[in-house]
This record gives C-alpha cells, structure tokens and sequence, in this order.
C-alpha cells in the first residue's frame, strides 16, 4: 500500500453482481399471465408455464421445452426458474431425516428439513417438510440456533417455496409426494408476514402446489398482530404457537418476544384463532433441563391452556452449540406430559430427529457462518443467562 492503493490480494474480492430477477414461483397467478399477455403470448402459456413450475417441478427454464425458444429466453430474461444458487444435503437417522442447507443469490444460508414417517398402525406414509422464512431471526431465543445468528434479511415468496420445490423434485425421483410443510425452520414466520402468507397460499393453492390447508402448519413465537391477521383470514392451516414456558417471568429470557407481546394476549389471540378457524392450536414446548421442566412450570402449562382448543409437544431440547443447557432426561419428559395432562390437555412427546446432523434449524448455518458469533449477539446472550439465572434463583420453588 506505500502508494496508497490497495495490493491487489488485499482489495475487496469481486463480487458478482447480485441477480435481481425475481423468482418465478413467487409470482402470483394473474400477474404471470400479465407477464406472458405482454409477451404478445396467448393465455395458455401462462397456465403452461405454471405446470412446468408447480407439477413438473422446474429448476430451469431449459426444462420447460414444449415452450417456443422465444418464450424460453424471455422468461430467463426476467425470471429466475429456481432462487436457491446452491443445496447440500445430509442424511441422518438411516435415511429418515435429510436436512439441506440451501445458499441463495446473495450468498446467505437457509435450511429446510424433510423428516419421513414410514407407514404406521394404518396412518398412511408421511413426508414433512420443515422451512425457513428468514436468514437468521431477530427474536434470540437462546436456545436456538438461528436466535444466536441474529438476523439476517427476510426471504421472499419464491425463496420459501423453491426450499419445497426442492424436496417435492427429489421426492418425485422416488415416486413420493411431500405430505405436510411447517414454517418451523429459521426464521419468525409473523415478522415476514406477507412472503409467508403468500408463499402458504401458492402451497395450498390447487392451482398451483396444492398440498392443501390442512397439511400447512406456522409456527410463531407469539406475534399478535401476524396471529391476528391469520385469523382474519380464516384459513384451515394449524397454528403452532412456541411456548416454552407458562411462567411470564422465564418465558421473557427463553422467548425474548414476550417483553413484546405477554403470554395472556398470544395465549387469547390464539385461542381466538382456534374458535374461528375450528383448528386446534398446537403449543410447542421445548424442554430444557433444569430450566423450564419442573412439576411447577408442568402446572403452569396445564392451568394457562386448561378448557382450550389446544394440544402441546414437547420436544426435548435439540443441544446446540452455543449454549451449555441440555435436553431434559427421558423420566422427567415423561413426568411433565404426565403433569400436563392431569389437566386434560392433550400432549405429545415428540422425538428429536437428526441430532448428529444439526437438524434444529440454524445449526447448519451457523456452522458454516464459523460461529463466530457477532459480539452484539454474545453479549445478548450472556445477558439473558445472567437475567435468566437470576429470574430462576429469586422464583424457582
Ligand atoms: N420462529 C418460529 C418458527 C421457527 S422455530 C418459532 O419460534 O415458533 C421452530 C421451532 O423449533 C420452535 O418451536 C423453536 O422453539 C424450536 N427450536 C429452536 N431451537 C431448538 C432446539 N435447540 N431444540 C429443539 N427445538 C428448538
Ligand atoms: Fe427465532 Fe424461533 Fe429461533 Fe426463537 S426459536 S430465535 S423465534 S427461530
């Protein structure tokens, strides 16, 4: 640098120019026969184009060739067929569980699960696909991986939808269909309220993904205004609310959200959701030893959600990496459901899948951002196992 510039090795690497066009499976219905009525093309081709992106399964406009070569530039012109630059898989669980971490165009990392439930008991073979509605997620909870990444940026409608694009084209390749996507990977589903709710109407849209409504899930830490908006429209998907503590006190160091928006009120939004939409409302409890699994913080639970349509998992804590707190022991998950249903509350022991390959979301990803947790992250979070600590000792029984 003696004379002032920089050597070339040092200079910023080049990066290439980010890839504006949009996703093509985030483009709405009317808008993509806009698209080609502008083309100069006849309304067949759109519905033609949405065959090749929802039935077929596309990755590339190359794949679309009953289409005139003229349509085919046109549509790489101004679309991308497939948003996620690059995937990789691992396997766990013999073949049950397969999580890809997914690189998109601006070179940020997102994950999706597909978890397979071999036919049981007469219940037909499942297939669920779990995925991320943002890179990395503001809320923090410390126990979760993406919480520790801090927040990214949010995806948009074809970002989500491409990660089931992905399993729904691998799955095909087996004569397999996915069965169920839940909005549990990385991400605050409600704080990206428009691409998720756009993205779970081209999932349930016949038309287009038709998985149907009843075979969607999102998973919320508690957003009240997004919770709301769902119930307005009235739509047949579950709701699953992160729970993971009754006790307002702890559920503010394990959900920092809760500072936001109290229990009471997500607990009534919720419930709310439920009487107008029929659906039970799914309460997902993750247990963490020592922390939130006592026979007090049980009957918490069963008093908050006593009489409600309502049904909790408990999902013993995944480990990850960051943080020190473990999975609550076999004996005590058991104790706590039995706790919880002395109230009548049904509840669900769900096993955990795919440890050794980070299947709770944002381990992955976190891998590969080093873990190099950025400071502001890591004091965050000592904060709150010092607030934590300290809530425990002064309230624990
Ligand atoms: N942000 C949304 C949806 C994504 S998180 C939400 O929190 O609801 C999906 C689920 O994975 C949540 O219930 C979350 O609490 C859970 N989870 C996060 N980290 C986990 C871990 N280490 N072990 C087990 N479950 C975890
Ligand atoms: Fe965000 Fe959900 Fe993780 Fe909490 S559990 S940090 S809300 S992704």
């Amino acid at each position: 640098m003696r004379d002032g510039r920089l050597l070339p090795s040092l200079a910023a690497p080049s990066t290439p120019p980010l890839d504006e066009r949009p996703g093509i499976a985030g483009i709405a219905p009317a808008e993509l026969a806009a698209w080609a009525g502008a083309q100069g093309e006849r309304p067949y081709r759109a519905r033609q184009i949405a065959d090749f992106v929802w039935g077929r399964l596309a990755a590339g406009a190359a794949e679309m060739h009953t289409l005139p070569a003229r349509l085919r530039a046109a549509l790489e012109r101004d679309f991308r067929v497939d948003t996620l630059a690059d995937t990789s898989v691992r396997t766990a669980d013999a073949g049950l569980t397969e999580k890809a971490l997914h690189r998109l165009a601006d070179g940020r990392l997102v994950e999706s699960v597909l978890m397979r439930y071999p036919p049981r008991g007469g219940r037909r073979e499942r297939a669920t696909v779990c995925i991320s509605s943002q890179a990395g997620c503001a809320v923090g909870c410390p126990f979760c991986a993406t919480g520790e990444l801090g927040f990214g940026r949010d995806l948009d409608v074809a970002e989500i939808v491409d990660q089931v694009r992905f399993w729904a084209r691998r799955l095909a390749t087996e004569g397999r269909r996915i069965s169920n996507v839940v909005f549990m990977g990385m991400g605050e589903p409600l704080l990206n309220a428009d691409a998720v709710i756009a993205a779970a109407d081209a999932l349930d849209d016949p038309a287009r993904f038709g998985l149907g409504a009843r075979h969607l899930a999102i998973s919320t830490s508690g957003v009240i205004p997004g919770i709301e908006r769902l119930t307005a429209m009235r739509p047949a998907w579950t709701l699953a609310i992160s729970l993971h503590a009754a006790r307002p006190d702890l559920r503010d160091i394990l959900v920092p959200l809760n500072r936001r928006y109290p229990l009471d009120g997500v607990v009534a939004a919720a419930t709310r959701y439920g009487d107008v939409t029929g659906r039970r409302v799914s309460y997902e409890y993750v247990l963490i030893d020592g922390i939130n699994d006592t026979a007090a913080d049980a009957g918490a639970v069963g008093d908050l959600l006593r009489g409600r349509l309502a049904h909790v998992n408990l999902i013993p804590m995944n480990p990850v990496a960051h943080t020190e707190w473990r999975p609550s022991g076999a004996a005590r998950v058991d104790a706590f459901a039995r706790e919880v249903r002395a109230a009548g509350v049904p509840v669900t022991v769900r096993r955990n899948r795919g440890d050794e390959i980070g299947a709770a979301c944002g381990q992955l990803a976190a891998e590969q951002a080093g873990l190099a947790a950025p400071g502001a992250v890591r004091r965050r979070r000592d904060r709150m196992e010092r607030e934590g600590a300290a809530a425990l000792a002064a309230r624990r029984p």
